[in-house]
C-alpha cells in the first residue's frame, strides 16, 4: 500500500480501478546519433511509420466519409495525409536521417519543427491554423515509431479513476461522465481549467501528485480523497475500512442540510447569495438539490470546446434558452449570468485559437471577440434571443480597459438593432457587466463601473495576473496566494468601488468556494458567491453558524494585517479565526 499526497482540487471520495492515461503532449523523444552504416535501416523505419500512419488515416477518412459524406472532419484528416506525404517535408526528414545520422524520432521532430516555425511566422490565418495539423501528424508519427497506442483518446469501458500526467480541457470534456470516478494527475493546480471542470462535473480530483503515473499500473485499485488531497494505491484492509467510515460521515454531515433552510442563510437570518458555476454539457439537475440560488457563471466557451468549432447561432440559442428556462425553477430572484466566449490561454479550439508565444497574455476572451466581430455578434444575438425566455445577465471576460467596454457596447447595439429589424423579442433591460480579473481593470474599477450594471470578480485569473504566477503550474503554486496582501488590496478596492457605485458585485473564482476565503469576500462587500455546485452545501453549513456581526468582525480581523505578513500567514490566521468561531469546521469539511 502507498499513500501519496497532492492538492485537494475537487472534493469527494472515489474508489475504483486505475485507467492510466498517457496524454498527447508528453511523448518523450531522445536524440542520438545513428551508428555509421545503419542510416539506411533508420530511414526504412521512418518510411514504415509513414506507411502505417498513412493507412490509419485512410481508414479513418473512409469511416468518417461513410458517416457524413464530404463532411468537414474527413477533410481535416485528408489535410493530415497531405502533410504526411509532403515531398519537401519527407526530403527534409530523410536528409536529417541519412546525411546527419539523426534518429528517426528526433528527425521527425526537427523536420516538422522547421515547418512549424515557417507556418507560425506567416501572416496568414490559414497557415497559422495548419500548425495544429502539423502537431497532429507529428504525434501520429512519433506514436508509430515508438510503438505507442495509435490513439491517445480515452477509451473507457468500466468506471475508473483516471490517472494522468495532466489533461487538457478538451480531453476532459470528451470523457463519458458516467465512467469517470475521479482524477489524479502529476501536474496541475487547484485552479487549472481541468480542476474547474472536475468540480463542475462533481468528480473528485487530486492534482500536483508528482509521479503518481509511475506508481500505479492499469487496473490497480485506488482510493481517492479529493477533500484531503490524497490517493492510496493498493489499500490494505484498514485503509478500506477507514475509507468506508469517511463515506459514512460524509453522508451524515450532509444530512443536516435537509431542514429546508435556504443555502447561504446566516444564524441571525441574514443571507449571502450562493449561485453555481456551470458550463454547457453538464446536467443542471443537481443545482436545485445542492441549494444554488441561480447560475453566477455560465462558461459558454464549452460549447466551442465540446464541439471543437464555433456552434451556429441556433445551437447557441437553444443552449442559452435551456439554462434561462431552468433557472426559473431556482427561485423568483434567480437568474443566469452568461459569460461571453472566454477562449484562449489553456482553452484552445482547433482552427480558432492560434499558437501564441504567451497565450495567457494574448488574444483571448473579450480581445478575441473584438478581433472577430462576426463571432461576437452571433453570440450576442443568441444570448439576447434567449433572454426572452428567462432572466439572463451577460458579462464580458478578461476586460482590461474602458475601450473594450465601449467597443463591446457598439457590437451589442448592432446585435439589438438587427433583432429589432427582424422583430425578434429579447429582454430590453438585459444587464451587461464585466468580469474583473485583470489587475488593470481592478485598479480602474471606478471607470469600468460606468459601463456596467454589475461586476463579477474572477479570482482565478486575478490572482494569477497579480502574482504573475501561472494558475496551472505547480512549480509556482506557492506564489498563487489568494490572500496575498496585494490581492487583498485589489479585492477590497473592487468590492468597495462596486458598493459605492451601487452596482452588485459577485465573486465567481474558485476562492469563493473555500469557506475561509469566500466568507471573507462576502464580509468585504460581495453580494453573491458563485461556485461549483458540489461546494454549495459546505458553504451553507459554515454560513448557518455565523451572524452578520461575525462577518464584520472577520473583515476587520483579515484587513488588519499591516506588519509585513505573508499571504500564507494571513490565510493561516484567517483559518484559525474561522476554527475558533466554528469549532466543528474540520468535521464539516469532509
Ligand atoms: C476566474 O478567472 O476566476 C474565472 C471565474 O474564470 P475562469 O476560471 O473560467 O478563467
Ligand atoms: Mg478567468
Amino acid at each position: 500500500m502507498l499513500t501519496i499526497a497532492g492538492l485537494a482540487t475537487a472534493r469527494g471520495l472515489a474508489e475504483g480501478p486505475v485507467y492510466l492515461y498517457r496524454g498527447d503532449d508528453d511523448i518523450p523523444v531522445s536524440e542520438y546519433v545513428v551508428p555509421q552504416g545503419r542510416e539506411g535501416d533508420e530511414f526504412m523505419r521512418y518510411k514504415k511509420a509513414v506507411g502505417d500512419v498513412g493507412r490509419d488515416l485512410e481508414s479513418l477518412i473512409a469511416v468518417l466519409n461513410e458517416r457524413n459524406k464530404g463532411g468537414e472532419d474527413a477533410k481535416v484528416f485528408e489535410g493530415h495525409l497531405m502533410i504526411l506525404e509532403d515531398p519537401i517535408l519527407k526530403k527534409e526528414i530523410g536528409k536529417l536521417i541519412v546525411e546527419q545520422r539523426v534518429n528517426a524520432e528526433a528527425a521527425v521532430k526537427k523536420g516538422i519543427g522547421k515547418f512549424r516555425k515557417q507556418f507560425e511566422r506567416m501572416n496568414d490565418e490559414y497557415f497559422r491554423e495548419r500548425v495544429r495539423d502539423l502537431d497532429d501528424v507529428e504525434r501520429r508519427l512519433l506514436r508509430a515509431l515508438l510503438g505507442f497506442a495509435k490513439s491517445s483518446r480515452l477509451e473507457l469501458t468500466e468506471p475508473c479513476v483516471i490517472v494522468a500526467d495532466d489533461l487538457t480541457p478538451s480531453e476532459t470534456v470528451q470523457l463519458p461522465r458516467h465512467l469517470v470516478l475521479g482524477f489524479a494527475t502529476n501536474g496541475g493546480s487547484t485552479t487549472s481549467h481541468v480542476a474547474l471542470l472536475a468540480r463542475a462535473m462533481g468528480i473528485p480530483c487530486v492534482t500536483g501528485l508528482g509521479f503518481v503515473t509511475q506508481k500505479v499500473k492499469p487496473g490497480m485499485r485506488v482510493l481517492l480523497d479529493g477533500t484531503a488531497g490524497t490517493i492510496t494505491v493498493n489499500p490494505d484492509e484498514q485503509a478500506l475500512a477507514d475509507f468506508a467510515e469517511l463515506v459514512r460521515r460524509q453522508h451524515e454531515s450532509e444530512a443536516e442540510l435537509k431542514d429546508g433552510l435556504k443555502a447561504g442563510t446566516l444564524k441571525d437570518g441574514g443571507q449571502v447569495r450562493i449561485f453555481a458555476n456551470i458550463h454547457p454539457g453538464v446536467a443542471f439537475g443537481a443545482l436545485k438539490d445542492m441549494g444554488a440560488g441561480g447560475v453566477g457563471l455560465y462558461r459558454s466557451e464549452y460549447l466551442w470546446l465540446n464541439g471543437g468549432k464555433e456552434p451556429d447561432e441556433e445551437t447557441q440559442f437553444e443552449a442559452y434558452k435551456a439554462v434561462a428556462e431552468y433557472v426559473k425553477g431556482l427561485g423568483d430572484d434567480a437568474y443566469v449570468t452568461i459569460r461571453a466566449l472566454d477562449i484562449g490561454g489553456d482553452k484552445t479550439v482547433r482552427g480558432i485559437t492560434v499558437k501564441e508565444a504567451n497565450p495567457f497574455l494574448g488574444n483571448r476572451s473579450i480581445r478575441y471577440l473584438l478581433s472577430d466581430r462576426e463571432v461576437f455578434r452571433r453570440q450576442l444575438r443568441a444570448i439576447l434571443r434567449a433572454s426572452a425566455f428567462g432572466r439572463i445577465q451577460i458579462m464580458y471576460p478578461m476586460v482590461s480597459c474602458v475601450e473594450e467596454m465601449r467597443e463591446a457596447a457598439v457590437e451589442m447595439a448592432e446585435a439589438r438593432r438587427e433583432l429589432d429589424e427582424q422583430g425578434i423579442a429579447y429582454d430590453r433591460d438585459i444587464p451587461v457587466g464585466a468580469m474583473i480579473e485583470v489587475p488593470a481593470a481592478a485598479i480602474n474599477a471606478k471607470a469600468i463601473a460606468k459601463y456596467c450594471k454589475f461586476f463579477s470578480i474572477g479570482t482565478n485569473d486575478l490572482i494569477q495576473y497579480t502574482m504573475a504566477a501561472d494558475r496551472s503550474n505547480e512549480e509556482v503554486a506557492h506564489l498563487y496566494q489568494p490572500l496575498n496582501p496585494a490581492v487583498l488590496k485589489l479585492m477590497q478596492h473592487v468590492l468597495e468601488t462596486a458598493n459605492a457605485a451601487g452596482i452588485p458585485v459577485s465573486v465567481c473564482g474558485e476562492s469563493a468556494s473555500d469557506p475561509v476565503i469566500g466568507i471573507l469576500w462576502a464580509s468585504m462587500g460581495a453580494d453573491m458567491l458563485s461556485m461549483s455546485a458540489t461546494y454549495i452545501p459546505l458553504m451553507a453549513k459554515v454560513l448557518r453558524r455565523l451572524t452578520r456581526r461575525d462577518l464584520d468582525e472577520y473583515k476587520a480581523f483579515a484587513l488588519g494585517f499591516d506588519n509585513g505578513e505573508t499571504g500564507d500567514e494571513i490565510l493561516d490566521a484567517c483559518r484559525k479565526w474561522m476554527e475558533r468561531k466554528v469549532p466543528e469546521l474540520d468535521k464539516l469539511l469532509i
